[in-house]
């Protein structure tokens, strides 16, 4: 049940500000939710975030881990009948979440990711996976688990991956992204 004391209005004013206007435009007809990749593997439900962040549950929102599965593939802006850029209002979500102080493992996966890309232009898997995780004793048995089962196929990632070629110019690009 929604109580009053659960609803900021000032949050989608917010969200609207970072790039996610096109939020206003959902009428909740939920051919994002059907048309969403994640959709079969994950509890995520694409208009359900979306209605969330309309009514102003910024904390359910922000802390939910639906935000962070998104795979930003965009194929229910291709197919939602308002036009609503779905992946951008999620990203939206998803800057005010980090302004607001919220630290997900979905934003430690995001820096590590652009952080691994930006070094070498391809990410260390094992790198990303262990940023991610942070101090999660859970989660490290179940690295610790998945790494054991991984190696017994012989399918070990390296854990200092060889740049690519000409990898300056992508760490030209990163620089001057991370400095904007
Ligand atoms: S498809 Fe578009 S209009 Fe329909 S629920 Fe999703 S965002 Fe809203
Ligand atoms: S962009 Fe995100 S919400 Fe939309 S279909 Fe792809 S994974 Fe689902």
């Amino acid at each position: 049940m929604i109580k009053s004391s659960d609803i900021d209005l000032s949050f989608i004013k917010k969200v609207c500000e970072v790039g996610g206007e096109s939020i206003k435009k959902c009428f909740q007809c939920g051919t994002c939710t059907a048309s969403c990749v994640m959709g079969p593997y994950t509890t995520f439900r694409t208009r359900r975030l979306l209605r969330r962040a309309l009514l102003g549950l910024k904390d359910q929102v922000l802390h939910s881990d639906d935000l962070w599965l998104c795979a930003a593939c965009y194929t229910c802006y291709d197919r939602c009948p308002r036009g609503v850029k779905i992946p951008v209002v999620i990203s939206a979500l998803r800057a005010v979440a980090v302004d607001e102080g919220v630290i997900h493992p979905g934003v430690r996966h995001t820096k590590a990711f652009l952080k691994s890309v930006g070094r070498n232009g391809r990410i260390n898997e094992a790198a990303v996976i262990l940023s991610t995780i942070g101090l999660n004793p859970k989660g490290l048995l179940d690295l610790m688990k998945m790494a054991r089962a991984m190696a017994i196929k012989g399918k070990r990632p390296p854990t200092k991956p060889e740049p690519i070629p000409d990898v300056e110019q992508v760490q030209k690009i990163y620089e001057l992204v991370v400095r904007r």
